[in-house]
């Protein structure tokens, strides 16, 4: 759907950023807040869209503010404890999109869940718990790993099964000379 100028009912906008000051608990933070002018009459108008862009850049510096992880901030933590959105979310909770929400900036973290990610960075066994928890088993290999010690196992099982079947074989060889012998 095509924005229209409810003023004149053109669709030809330009998009103009520029920054503005905000207030949080008593202290002043800027942003570059996105909306459209309309070269036909002038007008200007925030589209829905660039309100909801506006909003993540603000809740963003609420973050900020409050001491919280931002969005930029919570990505680099999850890369380094190599975990997807998706793991993120069956390790700490908040749900199946919450990192994909938190990261870009549609939902900010509660408190204890920015304490508990700080901590699973700083506490390796209380990650590892947390994994545990969530149905991870810390002991198994990486995937590329784990997918090469399969086919091993299943060659020394086939290997010695093998041998076993040879053994069976060669005794009855011996049982079949010694008739000869007889
Ligand atoms: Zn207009």
């Amino acid at each position: 759907m095509k924005n229209k100028c409810s003023t004149c009912g053109s669709s030809d906008f330009e998009v103009r950023i520029e920054p503005d000051e905000f207030h949080r608990n008593g202290k002043s933070f800027t942003i570059d807040v996105e909306y459209s002018v309309c070269r036909q009459c002038s007008d200007e108008v925030i589209f829905s869209e660039q309100i909801k862009r506006n909003d993540c850049r603000v809740r963003d510096a609420w973050r900020k503010i409050d001491g919280l992880l931002t969005a930029q901030k919570i990505v680099a933590l999850r890369n380094k404890l190599k975990l997807t959105q998706q793991d993120a979310a069956k390790i700490f909770g908040g749900g199946t999109n919450a990192f994909s929400k938190y990261e870009r900036s549609e939902v900010i973290q509660s408190v204890a869940m920015d304490k508990l990610m700080r901590a699973a960075l700083d506490v390796p066994d209380m990650f590892i718990w947390l994994k545990q928890q969530a149905g991870f088993n810390e002991k198994k290999l990486p995937a590329s790993d784990y997918d090469n010690v399969v086919p091993i196992t299943h060659r020394i099982i086939a290997d010695l099964q093998t041998k076993s079947h040879k053994t069976i074989i060669s005794e009855h060889d011996d049982y079949h000379e010694m008739t000869d012998y007889g």
